[in-house]
């Protein structure tokens, strides 16, 4: 009863807003109709293996897929295509400190990667950020996502084992082949013990290329990861 009535008190001094545009809502959740309606999340059919959206379900995997060009992830999906409405999602997560987005994001993480939680893991590890970008952002939106997930799903995460020794551009500025020469070898493993023999699961925010998270797959692979797959709130068509 008396919890009922602070909450109700809460409500009332801080109303629950939409976390995307901000109108106050009256009903439990974390979006508005509107802003949950607008986003296009990603639903069967996708390639089996990359989790990329697929026209049809007579084949069970994309053509690059189909062609096995090498990848050095198992499986890659993600919870929505990225487009303005999850843009405004997940930038306002990223860049407005809204930390509290972080648990709605990490539910849309643990339904996306179903197929990845199917399988054993042993380990949940976000792409991380060089520490001067850390320093001036002060946390990294990857590990802040990876620490909610892990507690939804009770799979350990590390922060610590996986990190970007060298300074890279942010990927947004560039385009096609400059993308994949700024994070190439940028990753390494300082912790060869902690990840040798486990199966990864690596989180990262969106999808673009897939260099960020190929580079960072190929680092945890040569340190001896058994498996590594990958989960990100969006990807680009
Ligand atoms: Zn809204
Ligand atoms: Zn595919």
């Amino acid at each position: 009863m008396m919890g009922n009535i602070i909450t109700e008190l809460l409500d009332f001094i801080f109303p629950r807003r939409c976390l995307k545009c901000s109108k106050i809502l009256d009903t439990t959740g974390y979006l508005c109709d509107d802003c949950a309606q607008n986003i296009n999340f990603i639903t069967p059919p996708y390639c089996e293996r990359c989790g990329a959206p697929l026209y049809g379900d007579l084949i069970k995997k994309c053509p690059d897929c189909l062609k096995k060009k090498r990848r050095f992830y198992r499986l890659a999906r993600s919870a929505m295509i990225y487009d303005e409405s999850s843009k405004g999602l997940i930038t306002s997560f990223k860049f407005k400190d809204k930390t509290e987005n972080a648990k709605l994001l990490a539910v849309m993480l643990k339904v996306a990667g179903k197929d990845i939680f199917n399988s054993d893991v042993d380990l949940i590890i976000p792409v991380p950020l060089h520490y001067t970008r850390l320093i001036k952002r002060r946390y990294n939106q990857a590990a802040v996502l990876a620490q909610e997930l892990s507690l939804m799903v009770n799979i350990p995460v590390d922060c610590q084992s996986l990190i970007r020794h060298r300074k890279t551009r942010p990927q947004v500025e560039l385009s096609g082949q400059a993308r994949i020469s700024n994070v190439r070898n940028a990753f390494s493993v300082n912790h060869f013990d902690k990840i040798k023999n486990k199966r990864i699961v690596l989180i990262d925010d969106v999808t673009t290329t897939g260099s960020t998270l190929k580079e960072s797959a190929k680092a945890l692979k040569k340190a001896g990861a058994k498996s590594v797959d990958v989960l990100t709130l969006a990807r680009t068509l």
